[in-house]
């Protein structure tokens, strides 16, 4: 072989050499990265774990701040608010009601029919849309005068058929805010939650708002209840079944209410010495127990909400945040690795993903995981490889599943604080017999997050069996209320006419 042919060849070594090297090293790197990514899920899973046992020291904190809250004012971070209603609709109840409910993400306006027996329960033009954003932050004038308007659009559509003329229509206002009740049809806004924003409506009477605008456009119409979304579906749930007396929504927000016995409630005493129970607005969604696995996620996404520092527990289990919190957690991963290609701008921005894409990559069940693909390169990270669209879908698991198993041991609190758990309870004021025979309980359940996110119920339902034992889960039922917060709203109207 001649110099040159031994120069080159050596060369040629030299080149293949320093390609395999960096080939090597850029596995290696690759390598450490996908171990940096796996780490972040690592940690993601240890901090949401929420073993049985850590479930059921939620389940007692959740239990003794309802005592707290209902012994005085203030006491607890669970607010346990007055309702006013005293009695559910029974089932008898005849005529035409209408409700409008302003939710956090929709507000819906509905009429319906009863006919005297549950079976005569006849839901008439429904309409759901999502609520404009401007209206969040604008002023209540504005709020009211649009839910007028909506209001006035809805019956100009009825004709005449469905009202009798001359009389006035009785409306439900189902508000999902809390507010500070002074009767079933009066109370102020006590603050906005879920991204809200106006203001000047803190302190104001909501029904007063709602009728005054109602007035000003000309409305036949009644503001003649104002109830929280809760009170209207544990209505409804009470009217198909009387067996019903804890209700909770997992929509945009989450919250939960409950028949409660007049002298339990401690904080009002004296005032409410005429009937043998109230229906508690709760206000869940603001609990708070060191027992709650806190992420360094949770802890910036409420630093950065418009209401840090409150409303912890609905942060960790509804709609609003779902989305937000797996967003964050994939957010770090692209941070820390390039498993995601280019940074993407969109996946800087706060509630860029909703729950329902959540939902959706959770229970995507294509081979390649097509759906996953396509979220997230609406989020601006295309081209994902399939094992970094599998990490997704289990971050998308790990934060799911841990709002189900908590909200199951929310519910499994108030079964607690009613002694329907099967343990006794806390037992201040009640008598043995009550605490040691097992009733059938029946907790009525709505919201859009509980609807259509499979994998949130099915988790929320196994931890409530894992937390209450086989034996007395037979006794609770879980029943879905669809549309229950307006509907029930509307009997509720109707019971008090009858
Ligand atoms: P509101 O909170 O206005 O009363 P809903 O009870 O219908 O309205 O809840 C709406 C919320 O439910 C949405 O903002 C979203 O967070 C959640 N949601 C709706 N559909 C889905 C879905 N398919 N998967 C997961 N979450 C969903
Ligand atoms: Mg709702």
């Amino acid at each position: 072989m001649g110099k040159v042919a031994v120069a080159f060849a050596a060369a040629a070594v030299v080149a293949a050499c320093s390609v395999a090297a960096v080939m090597v090293r850029r596995r290696v790197k690759s390598r450490r990265k996908w171990r940096t990514v796996v780490e972040i899920l690592k940690e993601l899973e240890e901090g949401c774990d929420t073993p049985v046992g850590r479930l059921r020291q939620v389940v007692d904190a959740m239990a003794v701040e309802m005592h707290a809250g209902l012994a005085s004012e203030g006491g607890s971070k669970l607010k346990m608010l007055l309702t006013f209603v005293h009695e559910l609709p029974k089932g008898t109840e005849k005529g035409t009601y209408y409700a409008l409910h302003l939710g956090g993400t929709y507000f819906r306006i509905l009429r319906v029919h009863l006919g005297g027996e549950r079976s005569y329960l006849d839901v008439q033009d429904v309409e759901r849309h999502p609520i404009p954003s401007h209206l969040m932050n604008s002023t209540s004038e504005v709020l009211f005068n649009f839910l007028a308007f909506s209001l006035e659009r809805f019956i100009e559509k009825e004709g005449n058929g469905s009202n009798s003329q001359g009389v006035k229509r009785e409306l439900a206002f189902t508000f999902s805010f809390p507010v500070k009740h002074s009767s079933i049809s009066s109370g102020v806004l006590i603050k906005w939650t879920k991204g809200f924003e106006i203001s000047e409506m803190v302190g104001k009477d909501i029904a007063e708002c709602l009728q005054v605008a109602l007035n000003r456009r000309g409305l036949d119409m009644h503001v003649a209840v104002l109830v929280n979304d809760t009170v209207g579906v544990l209505s409804l749930g009470y009217y198909h079944d009387p067996d019903t007396v804890v209700a909770v929504v997992f929509g945009t927000g989450s919250n939960a209410c409950y028949l409660e016995r007049t002298d339990a409630i401690i904080k009002s005493q004296g005032l409410l010495t005429t009937s043998g129970s109230m229906v508690v607005n709760m206000e869940w969604g603001n609990f708070w127990s060191s027992h709650l696995p806190r992420t360094s996620y949770d802890i910036d996404l409420d630093a950065e909400s418009s209401n840090p520092n409150d409303m912890g527990f609905e942060k960790m289990i509804s709609g609003m945040y779902l989305g937000d919190i797996v967003r964050r957690v994939i957010l770090r991963m692209s941070q820390e690795s390039d498993i995601f290609g280019p940074s993407s701008s969109l996946l800087s921005e706060p509630y860029a993903l909703r729950t329902n894409s959540v939902s959706a990559m959770h229970e995507d069940d294509t081979p390649e995981l097509q759906e996953v693909a396509r979220i997230l390169k609406d989020l601006g990270v295309s081209e994902v490889p399939l094992k970094v669209r599998k990490l997704v879908v289990k971050v998308c698991d790990v934060v799911t599943r841990r709002a189900g198993r908590l909200a199951a041991a929310g519910i499994a609190g108030i079964l607690k604080k009613i002694g329907r758990d099967g343990s006794g309870g806390i037992t201040s004021g009640r008598s043995r017999s009550e605490i040691q025979m097992q009733k059938r309980t029946v907790v009525a359940v709505e919201g859009g997050l509980y609807m259509n996110y499979t994998m949130f119920r099915e988790y929320m339902e196994e931890a409530l069996v894992e937390i209450l034992g086989e034996e007395v889960s037979q006794y609770v039922v879980v029943k879905a209320m669809e549309d229950g917060s307006s509907i029930g709203s509307a009997l509720l109207v109707a019971s008090l006419q009858s």
